[in-house]
């Protein structure tokens, strides 16, 4: 099959099309991250964090500055009420966009001291909001503001936005990174990346059971990378989860067996489905942005 692709298992075959072009989108960055599809607006954005920036890229290619001074943002999604999270380093912090363009701070301590640097972040469709606080953030002054942290542990953390509840939901990761439901939300995938500054630290995602009191069971490996670490994933309607990598995007099926890659010329950082029709794959990697059209879509409509 031609295109930019190494095939691990022959079901790759059925998620990806043949003769269609890996598009470098937007280039030109220092570090980008956080990409959110908007399908109402039919844009999506990403952070480029060391340049404290969020752009904004249009079906019709253009690209523009969507805000200036974005306190060093990183992971962004959105509630189901299609308002902006981000995580922003630069304020340790978890905002909300509102619609009138107001940032409400929804989370910037837990036990009464300061969140290390929210990294990445999903909502559930209970509204509630789930992010990773690990220290790259607070490392150096390249991504952030180099500072000793405060948290005992790099947690993943469940932020209820009507009470301002927060509670520690993992405590038992190096460095966690990306995460992401399955389609039914009955699983939360939830990224390692610890090997990062610590090659002992292996590079894996960990998968949990969700209870019904949205506490996370049963924690345990799903995967692991044989090429980079995982930094943001996404899962699409199949239950396969599509990965960054050292050397590209990496596909595991729902029983964390490698199914394929699409290789991109830079270090991936994260991705997600978007496009007009949602069938496209949008890749933040490095400098750039890449876009691919697969034979799949998103697990959350
Ligand atoms: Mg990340």
């Amino acid at each position: 099959m031609n295109g930019p692709y190494y095939i691990a298992d022959r079901c790759f075959r059925d998620l990806i099309l043949a003769n269609v072009a890996l598009r470098k989108i937007s280039t030109g960055h220092l570090w980008t991250e956080g990409p959110v599809w908007f399908a109402a607006h039919q844009c999506l954005l990403f952070s480029d964090i060391p340049n404290q920036k969020i752009y904004r890229w249009m079906c019709d290619g253009t690209v523009n500055i969507f805000r200036e001074n974005s306190n060093f943002a990183n992971g962004n999604t959105h509630d189901r009420e299609g308002r902006l999270i981000t995580c922003q380093h630069g304020t340790r912090s978890v905002t909300r966009t509102e619609h009138n363009g107001d940032i409400t701070t929804l989370a910037d301590q837990f036990d009464g001291k300061r969140l290390n640097a929210p990294n990445d972040v999903v909502v559930k469709s209970d509204g509630s909001v789930w992010f990773t606080d690990p220290t790259y953030g607070i490392l150096s002054d390249y991504e952030g503001y180099k500072s000793t942290p405060e948290q005992t542990h790099r947690s993943v953390f469940r932020l209820d936005p009507q009470t301002g509840d927060i509670s520690q939901v993992a405590t038992d990761f190096t460095q966690p990174n990306g995460l992401a439901f399955s389609a039914d939300e009955t699983l939360l995938y939830v990224a390692e990346s610890g090997a990062s500054h610590d090659e002992t630290v292996p590079a894996v995602i960990r998968v949990y059971d969700v209870d019904d009191d949205n506490m996370l069971q049963k924690g345990r490996d799903f995967t692991t990378l044989d090429k980079g670490i995982p930094d943001g994933f996404r899962v699409d309607c199949h239950g396969n989860i599509w990965t960054s990598a050292a050397d590209g995007v990496h596909c595991f099926g729902p029983d964390g067996g490698l199914l394929g890659k699409i290789l991109v010329p830079e270090t991936v950082s994260n991705l997600t489905f978007g496009g007009p029709r949602g069938n496209e794959l949008l890749i933040t990697a490095t400098t750039s942005v890449y876009a691919i059209h697969v034979n799949t879509a998103s697990a959350i409509a």
